[in-house]
């Protein structure tokens, strides 16, 4: 259930015809739902019902701040992953301690701004971090909390590009390792231990991966425990499937999820956090595009759209699937034939789908990309000088732009000409 339906013949997001909107915003933008971003986060945040717990939105996954707002006016935290993430959900209005920092590189900068501005905690992946952490807050008269990140060792089973829970993923320090490393943080100035940390991968559409790790996080809780730390927060990562595909199986449920974290760490008597992204914005987005053309070529037809691989890259680096339908509802058992979907860029990477079925479309149909809701807008580019992709979020029978197409000018005049030119 993402509210993006079809009713009356036509694709509407929550109450919204999709094609008024791209009649007053143009194509291509993204378009998210209020009410399947709300939905998604209430099916965690009810998931960990019962724990003290904190779902901190990984806001890489869709980081314009109306969807932060959103979010944190539920009640989420965020997860962030760089200094701007972190700027850019203060600008949102979440509170410091509502922010927890991850990421493998962490500069100066980024550690003072964060402690200076408060912070929940740095998911720590280095010893070298820890240090730089340390120094630093001692310099500001702070102690930075922090967890640190373990690396379990377990296959993910999910993308290459996109697992991190391997010993030979650069991400976490090795579970083999934690406990001299713990060591070593409780003797620093600047540092306040509160708990552990763990992150395998993204897409996981089985529990198994998580139920491997948890329980290696459990005996660490115990080991550190007895080490004589206080743990007291284990943050589980994110990483949860969605499914791309309606004709797939369904990946595992947010309520089991919640479920195996119960009976893996309950007993722990530690605050969770998790960090989904893709869960919760994936679904509750799309990408709505126009066809230029319809080309016919040697044995197959192109449909070529105003959307490319600047504005969803998706397919081109994870090869990932995204269902495209047209924006007027097929008449049931319309006939079908199959489509290569490309975009304009200068580049046969630039394919979003090869011989896809889909009803006769002509010039300037409306399509939708479903499921592009995550990793979608935030890996946008401005290849080929095309304007990087708009933004919109509907609720209910509104809709506003939360980030305006920029025009060329905009655009061509972050460039400057050196002055011996
Ligand atoms: C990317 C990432 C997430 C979110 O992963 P999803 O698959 O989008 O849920 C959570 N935590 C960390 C540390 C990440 O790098």
């Amino acid at each position: 259930m993402d509210h993006f339906l079809y009713r009356d013949g036509e694709l509407y997001a929550e109450d919204v015809p999709v094609a008024d909107i791209a009649a007053a915003v143009g194509t291509p933008f993204y378009l998210y739902s209020t009410a399947t971003l709300t939905r998604h986060f209430q099916l965690f945040d009810d998931a960990l019902d019962g724990m003290e717990h904190m779902v901190c939105y990984a806001m890489k996954a869709a980081s314009n701040q109306a969807i932060l707002k959103t979010l944190a006016d539920l009640g989420a935290g965020m997860d962030v992953v760089s200094g701007g993430e972190y700027a850019r959900a203060k600008a949102a209005g979440v509170p410091g301690d509502r922010i927890v920092f991850s990421g493998v590189g962490k500069t100066r900068s980024e550690i003072r701004a964060a402690l200076e501005g408060g912070i929940r905690q740095f998911n720590v992946e280095s010893e070298p971090e820890l240090f730089v952490i340390s120094e630093i807050a001692e310099s500001l008269g702070k102690t930075a909390p922090i967890t640190v990140r373990v690396n379990p060792d377990v296959d993910a089973k999910t993308h290459a590009k996109i697992a991190t829970g391997k010993s030979e993923n650069k991400f976490g320090i090795p579970i083999a390792k934690a406990r001299a490393v713990y060591a070593e943080a409780a003797t620093l100035p600047g540092i306040d231990v509160i708990g552990i940390d763990v992150h395998i991968g993204s897409q996981l559409t089985d529990l198994a991966p998580y139920e491997l790790a948890y329980l290696k996080v459990a005996e660490l809780t115990e080991q550190l425990r007895a080490d004589g730390h206080d743990i007291r927060r284990l943050d589980l990562g994110g990483g949860l499937g969605i499914p791309y595909t309606r004709s797939n199986e369904a990946p595992p449920l947010p309520s089991d999820y919640g479920a195996l974290i119960k009976r893996t760490l309950g007993h722990l008597d530690c605050e969770i956090e998790i960090e989904p992204g893709r869960l919760i914005a994936g679904n509750a987005g799309i990408l709505v595009s126009r066809v230029i053309y319809v080309k016919e070529g040697e044995g197959r037809n192109f449909l070529i759209l105003d959307g490319a691989m600047n504005d969803l890259i998706r397919p081109a680096m994870y090869d990932a699937h995204h269902d495209i339908v047209p924006v007027v509802e097929p008449v049931p058992g319309a006939e079908q034939q199959p489509y290569d979907i490309v975009g304009p860029v200068c580049e046969s990477g630039d394919t979003f789908a090869r011989n896809r079925m889909m009803p006769p479309l002509q010039a300037g149909d409306l399509v939708a990309f479903r499921s592009a809701g995550a990793y979608g807008a935030v890996m946008a580019s401005e290849y080929n000088t095309r304007p990087l992709v708009p933004e919109v979020l509907a609720k209910g029978d509104q809709f506003a732009v939360i980030r305006e197409r920029p025009d060329f000018d905009e655009i061509i005049n972050r460039d400057t000409i050196p002055p011996w030119l």
